[in-house]
C-alpha cells in the first residue's frame, strides 16, 4: 500500500520534519494529460523549515524524468525534472493575499491536512515546458517512417515551388 502523504503543514515546518521517497508517475492524476507515457517514478523530498525571517516554509525537491510529447514531431520526449522550490506558508487567506502582493516568493495557504502528493504535482505541472520540443537534431518531423513521410510531403513541396514562380 502507498503511504498516505498528508502533513499538518505548519507543524511540519516548525518541527523541521522531512518526508522523502519515490512516487510512481502514474499516481499523479492531473499530470497524465501532459504525458506521452506514465511509467517510472519520481524522487521527492519535502522539508519543513523556518526561513531567515523565522517564517514557516516548505522546501519541495523533485527529481526524475517524465515522458512528454514533442509538439513538432509528436514523438516521445524525455524531460528531466530537477525542481527545488521554497513555499512560504501563509496562516490565513488575508496573509496569503498580502504575501502574494509584497513578496518575491511563492506562497501557499497552510493547511492542517495538506496532501503532499497534490503539492508535488502542482510543482511538477508548473515546471513543465508550455510547448515541449526535441532539440533540432533529435526531432523527427513526419515520424520515424522517413520514406513514407517524404512521399506524402512531396506534393505539397511541388505545390509550394509552383506558387513561388507565379
Ligand atoms: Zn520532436
Amino acid at each position: 500500500m502507498a503511504v498516505p502523504l498528508v502533513i499538518d503543514s505548519l507543524d511540519f515546518a516548525c518541527n523541521a520534519e522531512v518526508r522523502r521517497g519515490k512516487i510512481a508517475i502514474a499516481r499523479f492524476q492531473r499530470l497524465q494529460d501532459y504525458l506521452a507515457n506514465n511509467s517510472g517514478e519520481l524522487e521527492y523530498a519535502v522539508t519543513g523549515a523556518l526561513d531567515a525571517n523565522g517564517r514557516p516554509v516548505l522546501r519541495v525537491d523533485i527529481q526524475g524524468v517524465v515522458s512528454l510529447q514533442c509538439q513538432r514531431c509528436l514523438e516521445e520526449l524525455e524531460h528531466v525534472l530537477d525542481i527545488h522550490t521554497e513555499l512560504l506558508l501563509a496562516q490565513n487567506e488575508q496573509e496569503l493575499q498580502s504575501l502574494d502582493e509584497d513578496e518575491l516568493v511563492d506562497c501557499i495557504l497552510a493547511q492542517p491536512e495538506m496532501d503532499v502528493l497534490l503539492l508535488i504535482e502542482d510543482e511538477i505541472i508548473l515546471a513543465l515546458p508550455v510547448s515541449p520540443r526535441h532539440e533540432q537534431d533529435e526531432c523527427m518531423p513526419g515520424g520515424r517512417e522517413d520514406g513514407k513521410a517524404t512521399r506524402e510531403a512531396s506534393p505539397f513541396a511541388a505545390l509550394a515551388a509552383l506558387k513561388k514562380t507565379h
